[in-house]
């Protein structure tokens, strides 16, 4: 997801310049002390499990990595409930209604704007049927998973087999 960054001070609408200010090169205005921070993008994905002790997979209907197998996850929005956006992606994505279980991890890295939050849910109602952004959805027993598609996806599979022990 491109974040665009401003042009003009909000505060005085001189052009804004790179800079070095608060220990880091930034955007800042060169007429007052207006200093533009990049905050981090906060995403969530949910581990649902089943009864079966299988897991849930949407197959993605939008870039990136179109087509391929990766768990309910998309962008919190600002001001909204990390836990009702975990549990609202799923709905969207697969029209499961679920509880969450806990918090599996969170995961961030240099460079990367977008910090995850992985929780662990089980569905409590909903029908399980793809939204518009996903054009499939089904679960998947722990020896037959799809291949990782995102950075953490291996790390995060891990994690949810520890935690289903
Ligand atoms: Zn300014």
């Amino acid at each position: 997801m491109p974040v665009v960054d401003p042009v003009y001070c909000p505060l005085c609408a001189t052009r804004l310049v790179p800079r070095t200010a608060h220990g880091a090169e930034r955007i800042a205005c060169p007429a007052c002390d207006f200093v533009h921070f990049e905050d981090p993008k906060l995403a969530v994905g949910v581990l649902v499990t089943n009864d079966q002790r299988e897991l849930l997979y949407t197959k993605r209907n939008h870039e990136p990595l179109m087509g391929t197998w990766a768990f309910p996850s998309g962008f919190v929005d600002r001001g909204e409930d990390v836990r009702a956006a975990a549990r609202r992606e799923v709905e969207e994505e697969t029209g499961l209604l679920v509880e969450l279980d806990g918090l599996v991890d969170v995961y961030s890295r240099d460079r990367d704007p977008v910090v995850y939050l992985v929780f662990d849910a089980h569905p409590v109602g909903g029908r399980l049927q793809p939204g518009p952004e996903a054009q499939a959805v089904r679960f998947f027993a722990a020896a037959a998973l799809p291949p990782p598609a995102f950075p953490f996806d291996r790390e995060i599979v891990e994690a949810w087999e520890i935690r289903r022990r």
